[in-house]
């Protein structure tokens, strides 16, 4: 092979791998590809320590990164001899320029990064944003960690592009950094959606939604959010303060809230059923102990194709968001087509209901 196609085949094999390393996508990442895989043992746990680990996280993507051009470089010179890169002072001009820059690049961002890890870490960009949190970025930091501990936190995306909102902070990990505000200070709007015709994984449409947080700290920098539409009500729920959605940005919603919104709407139509004169005070719903409960289940179907449905004897016990999710959890997750017309058992007896069987209780 000819030294100019060698040359050729090493720069582009070397520049896709650099790029795959840099920037992974999926494959990389399912292949445990990535910087995160290959340093996890001086990296630590993620969720043990969040904060030291991404601080460390992002100081190895500097160094791994500033390595890329003088790694070129090196890696020609031992696969294409010919072009004699070790004897410096003969290359052509090009080539010196391009090997003094990298050497540059280098040695500042492993300065920076030597910097960064000096006095436990104090001098870190992101021990710098924590300090502005509180009063010490130590104290803000633990709080952090053990909140990105809990199981009820919200998150989305790979570690280096992700979305955590835990109990008080919402946070977004970056390249080279993580961006993060106190969720009593943050103003969230909804900006824009875009929507893509085929995801890689299910084939179907996805919508993203970008959310820009702004923060009342005059330190905290805005920052976006990107994540898919079905994970919206997920990161609402999690949230303190709602979403303001100025410019009525339609939310595409995950087959489950979309079938919650029609039995609602269906359960509307019902029958009602009225309490006896005599009744005591209705109970709150067992389900999440905040509604008051409101549904009752009465056979009222006739419909043949129905038939097994039973009549329930039960106090009404649940509101209708509860009695909706229960509904939905017992049919076949596969065929969600046949939802509407399936059934259900009652979540206290047993008794088997259909969706015309759910009435809204009044006195
Ligand atoms: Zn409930
Ligand atoms: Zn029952
Ligand atoms: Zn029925």
């Amino acid at each position: 092979m000819s030294n100019t196609s060698t040359e050729f085949i090493f720069t582009l094999g070397y520049w896709l791998v650099a790029l795959c390393l840099a920037v992974p996508p999926q494959e990389f990442q399912s292949a445990g590809l990535t910087i995160q895989n290959l340093l996890s043992h001086w990296l630590g746990s993620e969720e043990l320590h969040f904060v030291y680990y991404h601080m460390k996280r992002t100081t190895a993507t500097v160094v791994f990164h500033s390595l890329i051009p003088i790694g070129y470089y090196i890696g020609l010179a031992i696969a294409v001899p010919d072009l004699d890169l070790w004897n410096i002072s003969q290359v052509r001009l090009l080539w010196k320029v391009y090997l003094i820059c990298s050497v540059i690049f280098c040695i500042v961002s492993c300065s920076l990064a030597f910097y960064w890890s000096r006095k436990k870490w104090n001098n870190h960009p992101i021990a710098i944003k924590l300090g502005y949190l509180g009063d010490a970025w130590r104290a803000v930091a633990s709080s952090v960690n053990i909140e990105f501990r809990r199981i009820d936190k919200f998150a989305s995306g790979p570690i280096g592009r992700r979305v955590i909102v835990t109990d008080s902070w919402v946070i977004k990990t970056t390249t080279y950094s993580i961006d993060i505000a106190h969720q009593g200070d943050v103003h969230l709007t909804l900006e824009e959606s875009q929507t893509h015709d085929i995801h890689y994984e299910s084939n179907t449409t996805v919508q993203f939604l970008n959310i820009r947080v702004d923060s009342v700290n005059p330190h905290t920098k805005s920052f976006k959010v990107r994540l898919n539409s079905i994970e919206y009500n997920d990161l609402k729920d999690k949230l303190s303060a709602p979403i303001r959605n100025v410019r009525n940005i339609l939310i595409h919603q995950s087959l489950t809230d979309k079938f919650l919104e029609t039995f609602r709407d269906q359960v509307q139509l019902n029958p009602v059923y009225h309490l006896p004169s005599n009744a005591v005070d209705l109970d709150p719903c067992i389900g999440c102990m905040q509604s008051t409960a409101n549904i009752k289940l009465q056979k009222l179907c006739d419909n043949p194709d129905r038939g097994d449905c039973v009549q329930c004897y039960c106090r009404p016990m649940w509101c209708l968001e509860c009695m909706s999710k229960w509904f939905a959890s017992r049919q076949n997750q596969n065929e969600p087509q046949t939802w509407l017309s399936s059934k259900s058992p009652c979540p206290t007896c047993r008794a088997k209901f259909c969706i015309l069987d759910v009435c809204r209780v009044q006195r």
